[in-house]
């Protein structure tokens, strides 16, 4: 039986989006512009065209433009970095997404790298993970600012809390450690080369897994009290039957020891959207010298 409080991404993803629409409404009152995002989609991946269209409907519900760039997937490097080069100079482009994967014969850093960094609405460009571990103003990776609101939504004061973060990727372990530091926890980043690691994990108040294996983090791993956050999205076959979502946690074990616990799906998931429309809302104002309300 589950003890702990089921944490609802859709729910606080849905407040977000909410909070977002009334200010970019604002924003449109005050200043008469509205903020556009550009996503580049580039080849036919399913997947992608998902996020795509997804991300697409998002900008639009919260009142900002969208603008998409399909490109066929054997679109050359220098095509796609003439691109960017467009929408980094467009004044009507305030965000700029490039939907990874990309095909393999395009250097996928370079592009992304090429991105002003004042339009990095991925927070990946190293300028913006810079600014963030020296606690400057940045636009921050979606996932862990997600996996943040969804903590906070629990308890408002992470200080002081020890914080395991299981993985170490750029786009979510790393940026998610920096993030907790900010909110000071003591923090302990796992990997794949960390000893014996539910002993790591037993000492968490607050666990953030993103190791991107099916169930890997165990209910007895968890120390009775503590906060999960469940990053993990793990297409896994069942017999006879459509695959299912699972997350990196075993969900009902961890729900039986846990304070609060997210769930796969709709616990961080839709959590990722709602944080790339903020940081879209976010680079408009910084980029206007407007107050940043985002
Ligand atoms: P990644 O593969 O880049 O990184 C995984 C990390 O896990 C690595 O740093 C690695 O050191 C660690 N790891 C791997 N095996 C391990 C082991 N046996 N023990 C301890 N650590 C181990 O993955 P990622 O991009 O950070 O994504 C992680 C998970 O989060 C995936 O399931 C992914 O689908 C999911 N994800 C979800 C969202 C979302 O919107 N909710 C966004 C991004 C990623």
């Amino acid at each position: 039986m589950s003890g702990a409080r089921i944490i609802d991404g859709k729910a606080v993803a849905a407040q977000v989006r909410a909070d977002l629409k009334g200010k970019v409404e604002a924003l449109k009152a005050a200043h008469g512009f509205t903020p556009g995002l550009a996503v580049v989609l580039v080849g036919e991946d399913p997947a992608s065209q998902v996020y795509v269209r997804n991300k697409g409907q998002q900008t639009k519900e919260v009142g900002m433009n969208s603008i998409e760039h399909k490109l066929p997937a054997e679109t050359s490097e220098a095509d796609l970095l003439a691109l960017v080069d467009a929408l980094n100079k467009d004044p009507a482009i305030n965000g700029i997404l490039v939907q990874l994967p990309l095909p393999k014969h395009v250097n996928a850093e370079k592009v992304l790298n090429s991105i002003d960094p004042d339009k990095d609405v991925d927070g990946f460009h190293p300028v913006n993970v810079g600014r963030l571990w020296v606690g400057e103003r940045a636009l921050v990776p979606c996932t862990p600012t997600g996996s943040l609101i969804l903590a906070k939504s629990v308890q408002e004061s992470l200080s002081g809390m020890d914080a395991v973060i299981i993985g170490r990727s750029n786009i979510v372990g790393k940026p998610m450690a920096a993030l907790l530091l900010r909110e000071n926890c003591t923090v302990t980043v796992a990997h794949s080369r960390t000893r014996d690691i539910q002993s790591v994990v037993k000492l968490a108040d607050l666990v953030v897994a993103a190791v991107g294996i099916a169930e890997f983090v165990k209910g007895d791993w968890i120390k009775p009290g503590a906060i999960v956050i469940d990053v993990g999205i793990n297409r896994v076959e069942v017999p006879g039957g459509k695959a299912k979502l699972k997350g990196d946690v075993a969900y009902e074990e961890a729900a039986a020891v846990a304070s609060a616990i997210t769930p796969v799906p709709g616990g961080v998931g839709p959590m990722t959207i709602a944080c790339l429309l903020k940081n879209t809302l976010q680079a408009a104002q910084m980029q206007r010298g407007i107050e940043v309300t985002a």
